[in-house]
């Protein structure tokens, strides 16, 4: 490098110094050229004036020499003359007798004294004329003429001008200069040095264009031989005083200096000032190359590295000024071509997650983590309005640390909206005004204390908005925010394309039948609703409403007609609450309400009551009117739980509690209720109830008379998915304790009903089934009526249904009554495990009871045992006086069967005569008796 720099410097320095060279050569040349002209004009003028002077004295002498006589042939006059050095001689002649042009042309006195009229006046007036004469031996000659008296005669003077006196001037001209002197009659009168006749014609008619003394002399160039020639001419007028005379052309000359002559001149200067040159070349080399090769290296290898794609800063602190400056600025440059690098490769990335991503909500946390880095925020949001209510929004949140944030559910106010849909390049949040924005407040509790917020337009709708919060008051870079800005683009491009999303979201979010919230949005909004309960506001309160009987519309009418019923119960139960509040149907007959913000127990009870009086008005369907009415538990949050499941089990609870009232009402949970389900909860009987993992398994019952199966009892089974087949002693207290067994009872009824028309339609049906009853089904309401519809839809006569009570309902007043109400159906009434508790004879005489069943403790002992055996005998003696029919159960020996019979009981089950049958042994065994029966009746 330092060559090139050396020989660059170099060339630079040295072209300088040749125009400098260049133009002082010219200089000197110019100068020289002007010295010249001067000297030259100076020599010819001061010699002018001598000659005029030498010319004035000539004629003066000529004078006094002439003003005596000149004697005989001017002898005298020749005398005189021996001391005037001016003048070689004189000669007197007389004047011509013949005009000047009749003399002899070739003779020199004739030329010399051919005077013209005007010349001859002259002379006779004393006047004296300048003559040249030109001998045949060469040169000129130069004569005074004038009138001189030899003894009294005038003659002519011719008086020759000594050439030595008149010319000696010339000897003193510097040693350069020549001169020459012409008249206009190209005399040569005299000649320093040689010149080309032509340039002499023109020495000698430059006076006559301009003939002077005292002005400036004439310049003349010529070239001669190659070489420059200069001349200053003077014209001098000899006419002077009485003396008269041509012209003369009076030029002093020069050779001018050529340019090697001026460039010599230089030259001496010259080679000094080419070593200064060199040595300030060589350190300027050596300077420049210090102070730029690091730093030109550097840069070299730091554009190197980012043409690879490296981003790389230049380090020059040790270097100038001006390399500092340029790896300042260089730096500069990097770091901001980094940036737009680094933000250009997260917005494609944001892109490439859009893209790839088959659900947007899939990857907007991943977004959101790429706006918190291209924007530098601390923390980013992205709000999603729900499409049905644009004052609910779902919100997911990144910090800039990496952390993701759990999807809240937020609420909008409706002039937050507004704002957005007026500020499409978005709307800075300064600190003082974050708390006008409700949603801003996850980003403020995330350190955020200025935000920059953008909406998501859909059309000319708000559909979401993108939020970046910053610490500290400095608002974010112009920059920054425009990478915000095409980060919200970028998602509002993918919210445009969210129809096929919507119907997405639609579908997950939204039960189909009766586009109602379903299950996961109603847990959505239930979670909104708790993290904004703790502020301050007014709980609210979760309904869970269950349509009693619904199935039976099912069943009767069909599913078809099913769906339209609860479409629109779906609407009554709408109709019934406020905007905000949320109804969803958690699937069957299902339904959950949340209300916001109620202020007390009293209006959440208003509320419930007005659900229950709108879903009791009857609904028409295919022309036939329905009835449906609704049990509801309501719990109230936050007093009584703060978590989703916690509430959902609270309203669960209170709900069956509802159930287990006598339907058609609602009841407020409380905690003793959730202590009781508990252990229920865990059993997960509650699950089982809902997902009916229920199977009925029947137990034949033999007529002891003659041995023939007379009837079935229905006994349930809880087919758990993975602990297997349990048995009711698992799980009926806990169903019982909770309410849940009127809901397993229902269910019951309705298949054992359903299994006996089977039969019956087989024509293998037994004369009669018997059902367990608990006394929550008893007490329900609705419990005669479901009776009594359930018997109709399956088109059974009442006496068929034997329904097995136990003593415990005769302690109950609304037991009691439904048990009466049941017998005036015609079904009968059997009292089970006999003998177990408080068993009131006088209850046996007042209730309409058609048989007792023994229970299976009073088998164990006998007949081993005789007071057993006696007390067994006088219980079936006592229940045929009061006219019942007598059961025993738990039949398990021959002996007791024996026993049973001598004693006239009239009929056993147990396992000695069969274990309770799943439904296809049942139905095998009963066809089987068919065949039997029908091949004794044939044999009969
Ligand atoms: P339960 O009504 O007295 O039913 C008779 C029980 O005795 C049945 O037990 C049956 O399997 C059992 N058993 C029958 N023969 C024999 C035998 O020879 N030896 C022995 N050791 N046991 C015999 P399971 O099915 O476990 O039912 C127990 C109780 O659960 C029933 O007693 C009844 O009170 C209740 N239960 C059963 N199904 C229902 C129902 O659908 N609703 C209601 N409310 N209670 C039911
Ligand atoms: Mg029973
Ligand atoms: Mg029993």
């Amino acid at each position: 490098m330092w060559r090139r720099m050396a020989l660059v410097i170099g060339c630079a320095v040295l072209a300088g110094l040749a125009a400098a060279s260049w133009i002082r050569v010219h200089e000197v040349a110019g100068e020289r050229y002007i010295m010249t002209s001067e000297r030259l004009a100076g020599s010819a003028q001061s010699f002018a004036r001598e000659l005029h002077g030498r010319l004035e004295s000539a004629d003066a002498l000529v004078r006094y020499l002439s003003a005596t006589d000149a004697g005989v042939n001017g002898s005298l006059l020749q005398d005189r003359m021996l001391t005037a050095e001016a003048f070689h001689g004189v000669v007197v002649l007389p004047y011509p007798e013949l005009p000047a042009d009749a003399g002899n042309p070739a003779d020199p006195t004739t030329r010399l004294t051919g005077l013209s009229a005007d010349d001859r006046l002259r002379l006779q007036g004393g006047q004296s004329l300048i003559r040249a004469l030109t001998p045949a031996t060469g040169g000129t000659v130069l004569y005074l003429l004038h009138q001189v008296n030899s003894s009294s005669t005038p003659r002519l003077g011719l008086f020759e001008i000594d050439p030595g006196w008149l010319w000696q001037g010339a000897a003193d001209l510097p040693r350069q200069q020549s001169m020459i002197v012409i008249d206009t009659a190209d005399h040569l009168l005299f000649e320093g040095s040689a010149l080309p006749p032509e340039i002499a014609r023109m020495v000698a008619r430059t006076p006559a264009e301009r003939p002077t003394l005292s002005g400036q002399p004439l310049l003349r160039d010529w070239q001669q031989n190659g070489v420059a020639w200069r001349g200053a001419v003077v014209g001098l007028d000899t006419r002077i005083g009485r003396l008269s005379g041509p012209v003369w052309s009076i030029a002093v000359y020069g050779q001018l200096a050529s340019l090697p002559v001026a460039v010599r001149s230089i030259t001496d200067d010259l080679l000094p000032l080419l070593l200064l040159a060199a040595a300030a070349v060589a350190l300027a080399t050596w300077y420049l190359c210090g102070c730029w090769q690091r730093p030109l290296l550097r840069l070299e290898a730091a554009l190197q590295a980012l043409r690879q794609g490296q981003f790389r800063r230049v380090n020059l602190s040790g270097s100038t000024d001006t390399p500092r400056a340029i790896a300042q600025s260089f730096n500069l440059a990097i770091i901001g071509l980094e940036s737009r690098y680094g933000a250009q490769e997260l917005l494609s990335e944001i892109d490439r997650l859009l893209l790839e991503a088959s659900d947007l909500e899939q990857s907007i946390e991943p977004i959101l983590l790429r706006v918190c880095t291209v924007t530098e925020a601390q923390v980013a949001a992205m709000a999603l309005l729900d499409r049905d209510a644009p004052a609910h929004a779902r919100s997911f949140m990144a910090g800039c640390d990496g952390a993701i944030c759990p999807v809240t559910r937020i609420n909008l106010e409706p002039e937050t909206t507004l704002a957005l849909q007026d500020a499409p390049q978005g709307l800075l949040v300064p600190a003082h005004q974050l708390d006008r924005y409700g949603f801003l407040q996850a980003l403020r509790e995330r350190g955020a204390e200025i935000c920059h917020v953008w909406p998501i337009l859909a059309g000319s709708e708000v559909a979401g908005m993108l939020s970046v919060g910053y610490r500290g008051s400095m608002e974010p870079s112009a920059q920054l925010l425009r990478y915000g800005a095409q980060c919200a683009a970028r998602l509002q491009i993918a919210l445009s394309n969210r129809d096929t999303d919507a119907r997405l979201y639609h579908q997950a979010h939204f039960d189909s039948l009766t586009s109602l919230p379903n299950r996961v949005l109603f847990r959505d909004r239930l979670s909104q609703e708790l993290a904004g309960v703790g502020s301050g506001s007014p709980g609210g309160a979760l309904l869970y409403v269950d349509l009693d009987h619904f199935k039976r519309v099912n069943d009767t009418v069909g599913h078809g007609a099913g769906d339209q019923l609860l479409t629109i119960i779906a609407q009554r139960l709408r109709s019934c609450v406020k905007d905000g509040d949320t109804v969803a149907r958690l699937g069957g007959d299902e339904f959950t309400v949340i209300l916001r913000q109620v202020p007390s127990a009293e209006a959440a009870s208003e509320i419930a009551q007005r659900i229950i009086d709108a879903l009791q008005r009857p609904v028409n369907i295919g022309g036939r009117d329905h009835q449906v009415r609704a049990s509801i538990g309501i719990t109230r949050f936050p007093d009584d739980g703060s978590n989703i499941d916690e509430l959902l089990r609270n309203a669960d609870l209170a709900m069956y509690q509802a159930k287990d009232s006598g339907r058609s009402c609602a009841v407020f949970f409380d905690r003793k209720m959730a202590r009781a389900s508990v252990q229920l909860a865990e059993s997960g009987l509650f699950r089982a109830v809902r997902r009916r993992e229920f199977a009925l398994y029947y137990q034949p019952q033999f007529a002891l008379q003659n041995g023939e199966l007379v009837a079935m009892e229905a006994l349930v089974r809880w087919q758990h998915p993975r602990e297997g087949l349990r048995f009711p002693k698992d799980f009926v207290p806990a169903a019982e304790q909770s309410g849940l067994m009127v809901e397993i009872g229902t269910w019951v009824l309705e298949s054992a009903c359903r299994q006996l028309m089977l039969w019956r339609e087989e024509g293998i049906a037994p004369g009669r089934l018997a059902l367990n009853v608990s006394l929550q089904q008893l007490r329900a309401s609705d419990f005669v009526q479901l009776l009594d519809q359930t018997l109709e839809r399956a088109g059974l006569p009442p006496q068929i249904l034997e329904l097995e009570v136990t003593e415990a309902v005769f302690a109950d007043e609304d037991a009691r009554v439904a048990l009466r109400k049941v017998a005036a159906l015609g079904v009968r009434v059997a009292l089970d495990d006999f003998g177990t508790g408080y068993s009131s004879l006088n209850h046996l005489r007042q209730q309409p009871v058609d048989a007792i069943k023994i229970d299976r403790c009073f088998m164990s002992e006998v007949p081993d045992n005789y007071q057993a055996t006696t007390l067994l005998a006088t219980i079936i003696d006592m229940a045929h006086a009061l006219g019942k029919q007598v059961i025993a159960e738990g039949v398990e020996t021959l002996p007791q069967l024996d026993l049973l019979r001598q004693r006239g009981c009239d009929i056993a089950q147990g396992f000695v005569l069969a274990r309770p049958l799943q439904v296809a042994d049942a139905t095998e065994r009963l066809a089987q008796r068919s065949a039997s029966t029908a091949l004794l009746r044939r044999a009969g």
